[in-house]
């Protein structure tokens, strides 16, 4: 696994892009939605390189 892939929830309701900071679900900080990878997008990014 690569050490630095930080994971983010896209909401599905906004489109605002959170930090999922490991947890199963999380809430929105914008609307509210409770964020799943179910029913949100879950976005690997690494920004590491430049
Ligand atoms: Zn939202």
């Amino acid at each position: 696994m690569p050490e630095n892939a930080e994971e983010s929830f896209k909401c599905c309701r906004c489109g605002t892009m959170f930090g999922r900071e490991g947890r199963y679900s999380a809430r929105c900080p914008v609307c509210g939605h409770e964020c799943t990878p179910d029913h949100c997008r879950v976005v690997v990014a690494s920004n590491e390189e430049y």
